[in-house]
């Protein structure tokens, strides 16, 4: 008997079985040469979901703040200004990790679930002269999605360089980082890269590569240092054994098992998959009557919707009336608005049907509650524009 809840929440998500099987294999040697198969499988499999042929990979141990903080150690300087585009609470997380290296940083804020303009973006880009700019591609606190490629494209207009925090969109969301002119992206396994918590992944692109060969301090992060760990990626690749600190044997294994899952599927049919699923879940809850938190349907995310409460509904008896009907949901994260919404993550391994049930639970949820609707109507809603896209 399963003894366990749907998982919906933003990350970590449901996960292939074969990807869970991985995790649950005997533990190799990290210089076993399967795993050395595996992890430069991954490591090469890695420049295609980022799309960067011309990117350095990084797979360390750790969640996606280390993959942030990584970030953050070895770009900035004591005194290096920087620009973050503020779409929430993971946003803020990234000033404040900057200017834990000694970074001076202007935030370019708007109101919950909206987002900077680009007009915005652009004059504090020329009131300043800044190092890096950071942009959170799906703020997971507010479900708003950046627009990257006009941001990157401004980024390299003013000489810039673009750092994108895509841990709740690499591998859900539309990325062409090469394209696109980003400089550096990073994200985590357990959202739509679909592996359990525990690897901070990056991919450096040249010029982030160049900006910390010419540093002239010293970083201040042993563990996140890329002198020990470039090396050690670049041994990997080319599938020669290495050691700085010893890898998350099973996790690169199950890693490996999923980018391949990714490649088989292919990009472009899992962004548009997202996208399908996100249109339905989205569909149904609007059905049903629930604004969202993205003040615009263009600011929407793809990989998470975040419905707000209706009048007279309490977040908590709510979520827990879900739970009561098999799923788990995410309550609100925001601190300005973190009682008013909550949020339902459509990544990786999700299917139509899990949105479907995920919305009978939040019908089943909100009739506890006392809430009118017509019921059947968000399951009907995001069914209908299922089938359409199938
Ligand atoms: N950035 C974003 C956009 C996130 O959604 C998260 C996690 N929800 C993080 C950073 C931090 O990642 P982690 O919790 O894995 O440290």
């Amino acid at each position: 008997m399963k003894n366990r809840t749907l998982l919906m929440i933003p990350g970590p998500v449901e996960f292939e079985p074969t990807v869970m099987a991985a995790m649950g294999e005997p533990t190799t040697s990290h210089l076993a040469p399967a795993f050395i198969d595996a992890f430069s499988q991954a490591l090469q499999d890695l420049h295609v979901v980022f799309d960067s042929p011309s990117g350095q990979p990084l797979v360390l141990a750790g969640s996606g703040t280390l993959a942030m903080d990584t970030a953050g150690a070895n770009l900035v300087e004591p005194g290096d200004k920087a620009l973050v585009v503020d779409t929430g609470y993971f946003s803020e997380r990234f000033s404040l990790i900057l200017e834990r290296y000694g970074a001076q940083v202007t935030r370019v804020s708007t109101s919950p679930g909206s987002r900077p303009s680009l007009e915005q973006v652009k004059s504090a880009l020329e009131s300043d002269s800044f190092k890096l700019m950071t942009i959170t591609h799906v703020d997971t606190s507010t479900a708003v999605i950046a627009e990257v490629k006009a941001l990157a494209a401004l980024g390299r207009q003013y000489g810039v360089l673009v750092v994108v925090d895509g841990v709740c969109s690499v591998a859900g969301e539309e990325l062409h980082m090469d394209n696109w002119g980003v400089d550096l992206t990073l994200t985590a396994s357990q959202k739509a890269i679909g592996v359990p918590p525990g690897l901070a992944l990056l991919m450096i692109g040249p010029r982030a590569m160049e900006a910390f060969q010419k540093r002239s301090t010293p970083i201040l992060n042993y563990y996140a240092d890329w002198t020990n760990w470039l090396p050690i990626m670049q041994a990997y690749e080319e599938r020669k054994t290495s050691y700085f600190g010893t890898p998350p044997v099973n996790l690169i294994f199950a890693l490996n098992i999923s980018l391949k899952q990714i490649l088989v599927e292919g990009m472009p049919a899992r962004v548009a998959r997202h996208i399908a699923i996100s249109q339905a879940c989205k569909a149904g809850v609007q059905a049903l009557g629930l604004s969202q938190v993205p003040l615009r349907p263009e600011y929407a995310a793809h990989t998470l919707t975040a419905p707000r409460y209706p009048i007279g509904v309490n977040g908590t008896e709510f979520l827990t009336m879900v739970l009561q009907a098999g799923v788990t949901l995410a309550g609100g994260l925001l601190p300005a608005i973190r009682n008013e919404y909550f949020r339902i993550g459509h990544m990786g391994a999700v299917t139509l049907s899990d949105v479907v049930v995920t919305l009978g639970a939040i019908e089943s949820a909100l009739a506890g509650c006392g809430y009118e609707f017509t019921p059947n109507a968000g399951v009907e809603a995001a069914q209908a524009i299922g089938k359409k896209s199938t």
